[in-house]
């Protein structure tokens, strides 16, 4: 064996099942540590005042640590758990418990970029030995056919070269049995901190909400069994994919892959087993075909670097955003009198999660018809979604917001229009927006247009019970 005793620092890798980090330090070491480190730092308030992470995130986070502890334990390990900079608080435990190798998940933005290095140099000047693994996308780094640098800047052209090219490497089984050190070689294994303990306070049960989505391996591993098998609902994928209420009309495997407590892969193979033993359609390649936009921003982020998070995007475009604050608020709150938008972005904020046709509205909106500067739109987004990854959340932002490498000049979104196609009974409306409920119809998406009386009949006020419309919208006709 190379190492005598390895620590695993676990980070967006919080699963046992294809984890290659795992796999290699238990091929490598005698003894393995797992290891999760609860960083300070992505709790923090960021320049606009949010929580980094939000109370969904944080609570999604906090069950994803307990089952992947409970799933270690069944193997003979523990997950011990530590508070504070991992580049710090790895190295006291690594020389404390005297290991000789620290493994982790590469990660691909600038934040979590920086941890690794100071991770590595702090570990060189101890002696102790780093080994990390590109873990978290579908296609394998070093099996694309362009080195990163040159990976097309089009999603078209990266997913037909990929296609056509790379091949998706088989997952890693999960490990039976761990050799973990005797006990009292090691501190007590930590107990998980609360939310208070980052100043958050705990969501309450919505019961509007799409579904439960509980944090953890476990859960994550359930939602494939049950929407792939159990319910059946794979085979329509591409006909529902557009829906806007409940569990059913898309995967919600979204919080389970950012934390990484699902590996894309094992969406893969599961996928290609249903094609052979039930059905394969266009929709079966569509979950496919979602899982490459997400490699797609992963790439591009890690071509990019920081580039992703400026106001000027890839396209490094000139700054003429708006910065109005009581107009950003009114958009986060749910509030600008244009009832899809507004219905969206109360389900966002009771429940953490959105659908993909909510978020394409909503962003296009605020950039688009508000012409609210994109960053505080994505970061919004950072703090409440329950599912934030920050290659797919800063690589759409930046897509609507236009500064990123969408070959079509303009993703206006006309909401009213949006509103016809997918929410045509307004539906979806009517249940996140209850002030306006007893509006018919497709009405409800433009209670402007009714008459002062029929408005007074149905006991609405518009500039009293619900606002006027922000902006003058678009028909849709
Ligand atoms: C402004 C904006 C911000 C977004 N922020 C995030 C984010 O922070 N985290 C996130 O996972 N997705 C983000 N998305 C992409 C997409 O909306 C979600 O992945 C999707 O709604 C999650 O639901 P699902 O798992 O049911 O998706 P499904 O439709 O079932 O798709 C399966 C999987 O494919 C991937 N996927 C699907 N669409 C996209 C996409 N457009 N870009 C990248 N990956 C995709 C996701 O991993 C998803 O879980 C964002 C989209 C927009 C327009």
């Amino acid at each position: 064996m190379k190492y005598q005793r390895a620590i695993v620092w676990f980070r967006n890798d919080l699963r046992l099942t294809d984890n290659e980090t795992l796999h290699q330090a238990l091929a490598m070491a005698k003894e393995v540590i797992p290891v999760y480190c609860f960083d300070p730092r992505h709790f923090e308030a960021t320049e606009l005042g949010f929580s980094k992470t939000g109370p969904f995130r944080a609570k999604f986070l906090f069950e994803s640590v307990l089952d992947l502890r409970k799933n270690l334990r069944e193997t003979g390990a523990d997950l011990i758990l530590l508070r504070g900079k991992p580049e710090v608080e790895l190295i006291t435990l690594a020389s404390r418990v005297k290991a000789d190798a620290i493994f982790y998940s590469e990660e691909v933005t600038d934040e979590e970029k920086k941890v690794d290095e100071a991770l590595d140099q702090a570990a060189w000047g101890k002696g102790i030995a780093t080994e990390s693994y590109w873990i978290s996308t579908l296609y394998h780094i070093e099996d694309l056919p362009f080195p990163v640098y040159q990976v097309p800047e089009v999603f078209t052209a990266f997913r037909k070269a990929v296609e056509k090219m790379a091949s998706i490497r088989p997952t890693f089984p999960n490990p039976d049995k761990i050799n973990f050190p005797a006990e009292d070689l090691l501190p007590m294994s930590g107990v998980l901190p609360d939310l208070k303990t980052y100043g958050l306070e705990e969501p309450e049960t919505e019961p509007r909400a799409v579904m439960e989505l509980n944090g953890g391996e476990s859960a994550g591993l359930g939602r494939i069994q049950s929407y792939i098998w159990e319910k059946d609902l794979l085979k329509m994928y591409k006909e529902t994919r557009n829906g806007l209420i409940g569990g059913d009309y898309s995967s919600k495997l979204s919080p389970w892959l950012a934390l990484g407590c699902i590996s894309p892969r094992t969406i893969f193979e599961e996928v290609k087993r249903y094609e052979k033993e039930r059905k394969k359609n266009q929709s079966t390649y569509w979950l496919i075909f979602e899982l490459i936009w997400r490699d797609y921003f992963r790439f591009i982020s890690k071509k990019h670097g920081n580039q992703i998070f400026q106001i000027g995007g890839i396209k490094k475009q000139e700054d003429s955003w708006r910065r109005d604050s009581a107009l950003f608020e009114r958009w986060c709150e749910g509030l600008t009198g244009v009832p899809f938008v507004d219905a969206n972005m109360r389900e966002l904020k009771y429940s953490g999660f959105m659908s993909n046709r909510g978020r394409q509205n909503v962003a296009s909106f605020l950039v688009n018809d508000l012409g609210i500067d994109w960053t505080w739109g994505a970061s919004y987004f950072e703090s409440m979604l329950i599912d934030y990854d920050v290659c797919s959340n800063w690589g759409n932002w930046m897509y609507v917001g236009g500064v990123g490498n969408d070959p079509r000049e303009n993703r206006y979104f006309n909401i009213l229009r949006q509103g016809k196609n997918y929410d045509r009974n307004g539906d979806y409306v009517r249940l996140w927006i209850p002030e306006l409920k007893s509006i018919k119809g497709f009405d409800i998406h433009h209670p402007w247009e009714l008459k002062n009386k029929e408005l007074r009949d149905l006991g609405i006020s518009l500039g009293g019970s619900y606002p006027h419309p922000l902006v003058k919208m678009q028909s849709y006709s």
